[in-house]
């Protein structure tokens, strides 16, 4: 070996153990269909000690390569992320579908890009522009200080192509059907469905057994879009946290959104105050109380509810 290429298998090395030091522990890949595998991720928020990871990365197995589904919050778990596809398929990543533009879903996709530069990565139009425009940085800048610079190093990859609502994309012989919302979790979500293995990836549409954040989102549009794939009667449903399961992992939030929503349109209508509000909602709330994050989130979602009810009435 001459000395240029001892050089650079140096650096390489070097560069390779920098990066070591932030690895993410692998969580094993659970395979749940015939081509699907999902890695369930920590429910937590992220913080410096899950290292932001709190998202369920999945992958598909096609014929002829890999269709990557949520990568995660960094280029860390990306690459745990790639080490645990490389466990079940050498096959390339030849896509990546994004869900929103929330950032512990998708800046992982740089860790694809850097092993996989000829990727396509696919999102719904409004998060293609709202990632370029400053909200890939401000989620960048969010997870670096929840998790005290655990994700650093990420860059940010904005995906490049646009999804259309009820698209079809075959790759290696699945087909990927497209859902978009205008406005349900944020105003940027897709759900991918694939057919033939009848598994639908709800993005933050849908979580179960933990609370979803409404803060961008619409309780009246998250509902429609967890109605729509709930119709589909389809075996699994991918949540984008907490386990995958059959229809309940859609149907719980789409019940627990509906019993807060339709109480904000009742009784804000009779002239109750959010906290009056939040008062007669308890007693049907004891089978949501476990949730992690409920306690943080219920009272504030009664307001966001009786918000968007007060406008609809308008
Ligand atoms: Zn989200």
């Amino acid at each position: 070996m001459n000395f240029l290429a001892r050089f650079t298998l140096l650096l390489f090395l070097f560069a390779d153990a920098s990066r070591a030091d932030q690895a993410i522990v692998d969580h094993p890949a659970r395979q749940i269909s015939d081509h699907v595998y999902v890695i369930h991720g920590p429910r937590e928020m992220p913080n410096p000690e899950n290292r932001g990871f709190m998202n369920n990365p999945a992958f598909v197995v096609t014929a002829n390569s890999v269709v990557v589904v949520d990568p995660g919050s960094s280029v860390h778990i990306g690459d745990m992320l790639l080490r645990q596809i490389r466990t079940i398929t050498p096959k390339p990543v030849s896509h990546v579908f994004v869900s929103h533009i929330h950032g512990d879903h998708w800046l992982a996709v740089d860790a694809i890009k850097r092993s996989y530069p000829q990727a396509n990565v696919h999102a719904h139009p409004e998060m293609i522009a709202n990632a370029r425009d400053g909200g890939g940085q401000f989620w960048l800048d969010l997870l670096s200080r929840l998790t005290e610079g655990a994700t650093d190093g990420t860059a940010i990859e904005v995906p490049k192509i646009e999804l259309q609502d009820g698209q079809e994309i075959t790759v290696g012989g699945l087909t990927f059907r497209v859902y978009l919302s205008e406005h349900a979790h944020t105003k940027t979500d897709a759900m991918i469905e694939v057919v033939e293995d009848s598994v639908i990836f709800l993005g933050d549409i849908g979580v179960y057994q933990r609370m979803g954040r409404m803060d961008d989102g619409s309780f009246r549009g998250n509902i429609a879009a967890l109605d729509r794939a709930l119709a589909l009667k389809l075996k699994h449903y991918v949540p984008g946290h907490g386990p995958s399961a059959g229809s309940k992992a859609a149907s719980e939030f789409r019940d627990y959104l509906n019993t807060v929503y339709e109480a904000a349109l009742k009784y804000s209508e009779e002239g109750l105050a959010p906290f009056e509000i939040k008062e007669k909602l308890a007693p049907s709330m004891t089978k949501y109380q476990t949730w992690p994050m409920f306690a943080e989130e219920f009272g504030r979602q009664v307001s966001l509810a009786v918000l968007e009810a007060e406008q609809a009435s308008f």
